[in-house]
């Protein structure tokens, strides 16, 4: 059923100062916005707006006890102009998922899906086309009632933005092995796509910076044994012919980009194990050379290959190899993304 979106266009496009081959990551933002209110128990006033600075109190309680969660897309126009998105309804699943474990609203998933299609009806002109590029949507919600009281709030706000954004380079990075920080414990927050889980990360992942480090590799909170994450990604390890990725669980993120590859890899004939990996094993797999392929998975990059990694301050290298199971992946699934392959899963839905 079609939801009643009142539309207030903007009355002049900003699109003309935005120079489409130099985009960076999410730094410049489309003309609208989604915005949906969350009141008296209701979601209501869906709206496409003029993308412009909110009004909140100071008192909101998204300030002082954190309610924000949010997810991460791509939409993508192919060279005749249609416009794609990738698996939604999982975006739509996970940030309920998230609700729940904050407290917050379900969102119902034809707002969300029929937010997102408005969206980009009226701000099609944003929908990059060259080879690489997207359009990057974030959905979010947060608190936005006012009280200094530790409670949950009583009305919340949902607004998908979305910001143009070229291809994603994917170099290679340099990653630390965490021994003694955690992003996320038994019991805690993990795996939801809540706010505070990245305010969490930036120190730890400072730190590493300024040891030349590009990322962290998460390991579980209290023995630091097993590798979980790497940064805001999931992680993948290949040993000999071997893709290995974590189990999710209460730390991992169940990322989309993940199981993805998990099914395409099983599909191609590429052995895959979801079991844990210890930090010990990729040692010693490194020391015997079997070591092939570290990378990370996440819509942003969809993969980012690790050059190497530290660990106890020993550096580990890992070998250049010719056809790896990372470029492969990644251009299989890009390719049903942006609709230059066929799409036997049913992951492409046209907008
Ligand atoms: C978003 C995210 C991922 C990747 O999820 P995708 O659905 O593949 O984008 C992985 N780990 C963390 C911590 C994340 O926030």
């Amino acid at each position: 059923m079609a939801i009643d979106i009142k539309i207030q266009a903007i009355k002049n496009s900003k699109i003309g100062t935005v120079d489409f081959n130099n985009l960076s990551f999410g730094k410049v933002f489309s003309d609208h916005v989604f915005q949906c209110d969350f009141i008296n128990g209701n979601w209501q006033n869906p709206t496409i707006k003029p993308n412009e600075p909110i009004l909140l109190n100071p008192a909101a309680k998204i300030f002082h006890y954190g309610q924000s969660i949010f997810e991460g897309m791509k939409a993508y126009k192919d060279e005749s102009g249609n416009v794609f998105l990738f698996r939604p309804s999982e975006n739509c699943r996970r940030l309920n998922i998230s609700a729940n474990r904050l407290m917050m609203p379900e969102i119902p998933e034809e707002l969300f899906i029929q937010g997102i299609e408005n969206l980009l009806k009226i701000d099609n002109d944003w929908i990059p086309s060259a080879d690489g590029s997207s359009l990057y949507i974030r959905p979010f919600m947060f608190a936005s009632s006012d009280g200094l009281r530790a409670s949950p709030s009583d009305s919340y706000t949902f607004i998908i933005t979305t910001a143009p954004s070229g291809a994603y380079f994917s170099e290679k990075i340099k990653v630390l092995i965490e021994e003694k920080y955690a992003r996320a414990a038994n019991g805690g927050v993990g795996y939801a796509k809540a706010g505070g889980n990245y305010a969490a990360q930036f120190y730890p992942t400072q730190l590493a910076i300024e040891k030349g480090y590009d990322q962290v590799i998460w390991t579980n909170d209290n023995s630091h044994e097993f590798i979980e994450e790497a940064g805001a990604m999931n992680i993948f390890i290949r040993i000999g012919d071997v893709l290995i990725t974590s189990p999710t669980n209460d730390r991992i993120l169940d990322g989309i980009t993940r199981k993805s590859i998990l099914q395409i890899a099983q599909d191609n004939n590429i052995y895959v194990e979801v079991r844990k990996i210890s930090v010990n094993e990729v040692i010693q797999a490194a020391k015997q050379g079997h070591l092939k392929e570290m990378f990370g998975s996440g819509t942003a990059a969809v993969i980012s290959p690790i050059s190497s990694f530290g660990y106890q301050g020993t550096e580990y290298e890992l070998p250049e190899i010719f056809e790896t199971y990372a470029s492969f992946l990644k251009k299989k699934i890009t390719d049903i993304q942006t609709n230059k392959s066929k799409d036997p899963y049913g992951w492409r839905v046209k907008v």
